[in-house]
């Protein structure tokens, strides 16, 4: 008696053809993308000058007075927005970091919600 191969529900034996070639290189392609990524996260990371609240400081009158830059990630979680607070050298990682999150997720397809 000569067997049959049994495949389960909704699996096919593969075949050699353009489209697996075509994904193929697409997978090739995202994975040398994801081998430049360091660190990602979520959020903006923004610039702020602020003023101090004394009324004799310079900053009270004069927008271009104000203390900083001061840098801040933001970012959504459970409909909140969230504020951190960086510190200089912090806030270029985490500059890149939301750049690299948004690389990912035009490469997977994935919008932010
Ligand atoms: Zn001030």
């Amino acid at each position: 008696m000569s067997r049959v191969p049994v495949f389960k529900s909704g699996i096919r034996p593969v075949e050699p053809n353009a489209s697996l070639e075509r994904h193929t290189q697409r997978f090739l392609e995202l994975r040398r993308g994801l081998e430049q990524i360091e660190y990602f996260c979520k959020g903006t990371v923004l610039k702020r000058m602020m003023k101090c609240g004394k009324a004799q400081c310079a900053c009270a009158s004069d927008a271009t007075k104000r203390h900083g830059p001061y840098f801040e990630l933001t970012y959504k979680a459970n409909g909140k927005t969230v504020n951190v607070k960086l510190s200089p050298e912090a806030a270029p990682l985490y500059r890149a970091a939301a750049l690299a999150m948004v690389i990912l997720e035009t490469a997977s397809g994935l919008d932010a919600p």
